[in-house]
């Protein structure tokens, strides 16, 4: 027997105090007593965030009596027995401008389910029926709801495309993977291999609807072709905030919600395509990605999540690493982007992971693991610590690509792995495995290449040995140099905090730390003349490696002083260009890979 749907009703009580009001009806609940659970975190973000410390009222009632709840931890309530159904109804405070959470102010509505709608326990797998209700007044009649949530058509009530009304999900899981938008957005539509696309645009912005479509559609209809039609969704929603300046986007199954500057967004008569939407389009692709990397391709330890605590796994150099490598590789590859383009951005990227001395402490695999207390909880120390499971999980992708393809005169490429992840794990559900060193994308690489990859892995993932780049990216005839910075180096990542330098990071064994100087330290003085954020390289850059500097600095409100030995510029910037002489297969290999 079908369970009887779970219905939900949320809407915006009082826009003005940022309360949402929520309310959870189960009918038939646990004899022995209801208990109801907020998630401590939302899948794709891995930090717990409690979203139950938001609730700032709730009560309960069955039979049109009230009941007492009691609260059994930080996020869950249990209910008394009752006779018949039990709705369970909370306020919800929405102050968080971000992809994350929920946020409720006079202007517009945005919401997670993850972060408002309360998880009835043992009920994880009834449908769910959800009424979204417009907020009361005259002030919000032009409101609308953009959502990938599916009007409940037949249902009493139903919503009416981008109307308010009953919206319907095939059980919890789903209904808190469709984050909902209501206000007086743009909205642009298209169809990518016949299926349709929405991009919804909220706050002020004078964004290119037309040229945004355009672009989104050739992306989109990338990726679908990557992966093979059918799409696996039956129509996807782009859920973009536009703020003076922000960045961020979280994945759904069918959606994606944004935040970005109003100016990365394209203008009328803009022409090319300049960096900030260049940045913006590559944020699209990979949220876009994940529809199939990550939301249907799933580590076998997120099937099911665990929404109670953190859901650990080795893999996320896989799910967010190889997703930031194709983001860019399908700009590229779909035409959006220029070879050049693409080129500069991944040597930037490749840059980037060599300047962090945290790379030759932590593996992908530990920094997959420790996501939730070490990535997504940066403190000054982190740069020496962790590596990005983002930024190099996507040069890993780029060597195993390159290593693949080399490796069978390219017979296999990473694409061919990446589709039968799909065609093995996304389309069957079953999650990938893994163990502490070791994981079936391995094995899954070896199967199709015939290739032993074991070290490859060892080293890439499970090892904190540089990637040797330069060696693969050789027989593709691309050459990968490294250009010096021109000041001697002080060894320390610094910022301005109120017209003084301020160490922000203190790199391990560089020449600061040798001296006794530590993060948060403000510097006043170079050899007694005072130095400030705009000056601090040019004074550098006037000495030479190995001159002996004494910095005078503020630790706390202690004056200290200190003796410190320039090192010689460090290693800043890659390039990567073509091979002028690149042999005729070299050239083969590359357009096999590169298109162009
Ligand atoms: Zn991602």
């Amino acid at each position: 027997m079908r369970p009887a749907p779970l219905r939900y009703a949320i809407r915006p009580l009082r826009p003005e105090a940022h309360l949402f009001e929520v309310s959870c009806t189960v009918a038939a609940p646990a004899p022995a007593g209801q208990r109801f659970a907020l998630p401590a975190w939302i899948p794709g973000s891995y930090l717990i965030r409690d979203f139950a410390r938001h609730v700032v009222a709730i009560r309960a009632e069955a039979g049109g009596k009230s009941v007492r709840l009691a609260k059994l931890d930080k996020h869950t309530w249990q209910a008394p027995p009752v006779k018949g159904a039990l709705t369970v109804t909370c306020e919800v405070y929405a102050w968080d401008l971000s992809v994350r959470g929920a946020h409720l102010d006079t202007t517009h509505a945005f919401f997670n389910g993850a972060s408002v709608f309360l998880r009835p326990l043992g009920h994880e797998e009834a449908p769910c029926l959800v009424d979204i209700q417009a907020p009361p007044g005259a002030a919000y009649a032009d409101w609308r709801v953009a959502s990938a949530l599916a009007p409940a058509r037949g249902e009493k009530g139903a919503a009416a495309r981008h109307g308010f009304g009953l919206y319907r999900a095939e059980n919890y899981d789903a209904l808190i993977d469709h984050p909902v938008e209501m206000g007086n957005f743009t909205l642009g539509s298209f169809k990518a291999c016949g299926v349709p696309h929405e991009i919804v645009v909220s706050g002020r912005h004078d964004c290119d609807m037309e040229r945004l479509c355009a672009d989104l559609k050739r992306i989109c209809e990338w990726q679908i072709r990557f992966f093979g039609e059918p799409a696996p969704m039956a129509r996807y929603v782009f859920l973009v905030t536009a703020v003076g300046d922000g960045y961020g986007g979280l994945e759904h199954r069918a959606s994606t919600a944004l935040l970005c500057a109003r100016d990365d967004l394209p203008q009328r008569g803009m022409t090319g395509t300049p960096e900030r939407y260049r940045t913006f389009l590559g944020l699209c692709s990979h949220e876009y990605f994940h529809t199939w990397n990550v939301k249907r391709i799933k580590p076998a330890a997120f099937t099911p999540y665990d929404l109670d605590a953190e859901n650990h796994t080795t893999l996320l150099w896989a799910f967010e690493g190889f997703t930031s490598y194709y983001d860019d590789l399908a700009l590229l590859r779909c035409g959006a982007i220029a070879l050049d383009d693409w080129l500069a951005l991944t040597a930037k990227n490749l840059a980037n992971v060599s300047r962090g001395p945290g790379r030759l402490r932590q593996t992908l695999a530990e920094s997959s693991f420790d996501a939730w207390s070490k990535f997504y909880r940066p403190d000054e120390n982190t740069p020496n610590a962790v590596v990005s499971y983002y930024a190099k999980g996507a040069l890993v992708a780029l060597a195993l690509d390159l290593t693949l393809r080399a490796g069978t005169q390219g017979r296999v490429a990473l694409d061919d792995v990446m589709r039968a992840l799909w065609e093995r794990y996304g389309k069957t559900g079953r999650g990938v495995g893994e163990s502490a060193h070791d994981s079936d994308i391995r094995r899954l690489a070896e199967e199709l290449s015939g290739l032993s990859l074991k070290r490859f892995f060892d080293d890439a993932v499970y090892g904190t040995r540089d990637l040797p780049l330069a060696r693969l990216l050789k027989p593709f005839g691309i050459a990968l140099e490294w250009e010096a910075g021109k000041t001697p180096a002080l060894g320390a990542r610094t910022s301005d905090e109120g017209g003084f330098v301020k160490l922000a990071t203190v790199y391990d064994g560089g020449p600061a730390q040798d001296a006794g100087l530590a993060a948060g330290d403000l510097l006043l003085a170079l050899d007694g003349l005072r130095v400030a954020p705009a000056t601090l390289d040019a004074r550098l850059a006037r000495r030479r490696p190995g001159d002996t500097l004494t910095v005078h600095a503020f630790r706390r409100d202690e004056l200290m002083e200190f003796r410190v030995r320039l090192a010689p510029p460090t290693p800043e910037t890659a390039h990567l260009t073509l091979a002028p002489r690149a042999t005729a297969q070299a050239r083969t290999l590359r357009r096999q890979w590169l298109g162009a």
